[in-house]
C-alpha cells in the first residue's frame, strides 16, 4: 500500500503499476452534484474486463475519450441515451490509485463534487485496496510528438518513459500566470486534493444559467477581487495550477491507459484535452501499448 500523505511531491514512491488491477472490495460514495445540486450515490464494483465504465439507468458507458459528448463545463460521457458528467476528478483518482478496471454504478447524471478535488474518491479506493490480474497492457507510450492547439491554448506531448507534466494557467489578478512542472506524476500527491476554482464574477452568470446549484465554498475555491474568499485559504500555494493538472490527468485517463510522455500544456481545458486524445489515437504510429 502507498501512503495517503497529500503533503509531499516526491518522498513517497511506490512501484509502478504493471498489470491490470481492480478494487479489492465494493465501496460507496455519496455526495451532491455541482450543477444539479442533487444527491448522487456511487457504488464501485470490481471488474474483470479492462477499463473503467459507468452504469447509469442500466446503460454501460465506458469512461473513454470516444464516449465524451460534452466538454463545456466538465467532461461528460454518453451512450445508449444515458450520460454522466464531471467524471474528471474521479478518473484522476483511478489513475492515482492504480486502478485500471472498475464498474461505477451511478443513480444520477453527475458525479458528486465532494470537496472539489479527487481526495475522497482516492481515499475510498485506497481503503478498498487493489487486486491485481495477470494481464498487462496498461501503459501507452507516446512515440512521437502529438500536439493540438486553439488560439493561445495547447497541449503537446513528446516521447518519454515517465509522465512529466508542465502546466501554465493565466487568469486575472490575484491569480495571474502560474506555471508548475510535475516530473513524477504517479507520486504527485499534492495534485490529488487540490480543489476546483472559479472567479467570483463568474458565479452569478453560472447560477443564472441554472447551473452550479450545488456550488459552495465547501467544494470550490472562489477567487475574489484581491484574494481567495474561502476562510481557510488555499491548501497549497499552487493549488489552482495543481487542480488544472488534476483535470488533465483525469481527462488523459479517458484514453483507457496510463499515458507516458512529456506534456506541455498551456491554458488547456476539457475540450482541448479530449481533442488531444482524438489526435493521439488518429494514427497508430503515435503510440505503443505495453
Ligand atoms: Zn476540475
Amino acid at each position: 500500500m502507498w501512503p495517503l500523505d497529500g503533503s509531499s511531491q516526491t518522498c513517497h514512491s511506490r512501484p509502478m503499476i504493471k498489470r491490470q488491477t481492480t478494487i479489492n472490495r465494493i465501496f460507496k460514495v455519496t455526495g451532491i452534484g455541482l450543477h444539479t445540486g442533487r444527491e448522487v450515490n456511487l457504488e464501485f464494483l470490481p471488474r474483470r474486463e479492462f477499463g473503467i465504465a459507468f452504469v447509469h439507468n442500466g446503460n454501460l458507458i465506458p469512461a473513454r475519450y470516444d464516449m465524451v459528448a460534452d466538454t463545456r463545463l466538465s467532461t461528460l460521457i454518453a451512450s445508449g441515451g444515458s450520460s454522466v458528467s464531471t467524471i474528471e476528478h474521479l478518473m484522476a483518482a483511478f489513475y492515482f490509485s492504480g486502478i485500471t478496471n472498475c464498474l461505477v454504478y451511478i443513480d444520477g447524471p453527475e458525479v458528486p463534487i465532494l470537496d472539489g478535488s479527487a481526495w475522497e474518491f482516492y481515499q475510498g479506493m485506497w481503503k478498498a485496496g487493489v487486486y491485481e490480474f495477470p494481464e498487462s497492457g496498461v501503459y501507452l507510450r507516446v512515440q512521437r510528438t502529438v500536439e493540438v492547439s486553439h488560439n493561445d491554448s495547447w497541449v503537446r506531448m513528446k516521447p518519454l518513459n515517465t509522465l512529466d507534466i508542465t502546466m501554465t494557467i493565466e487568469f486575472r489578478q490575484p491569480v495571474g500566470k502560474q506555471k508548475k512542472r510535475v516530473t513524477d506524476v504517479e507520486n504527485a500527491f499534492s495534485i490529488i486534493n487540490s480543489r476546483t476554482f472559479t472567479l467570483e464574477e463568474e458565479i452569478e452568470a453560472i447560477k443564472k444559467a441554472g447551473l452550479a446549484k450545488g456550488g459552495s465554498l465547501d467544494n470550490a475555491v472562489v477567487i475574489g477581487a484581491d484574494d481567495v474568499i474561502n476562510p481557510q485559504g488555499l491548501r497549497y500555494k499552487k493549488e489552482l495550477v495543481n487542480h488544472k493538472i488534476l483535470d488533465l490527468i483525469g481527462d488523459l485517463y479517458t484514453s483507457g491507459y496510463r499515458i507516458l510522455g512529456k506534456v506541455e500544456a498551456n491554458k488547456t481545458g476539457h475540450h482541448l484535452n479530449n481533442l488531444f486524445l482524438r489526435e493521439l489515437f488518429s494514427d497508430p504510429a503515435n503510440y505503443a501499448i505495453y
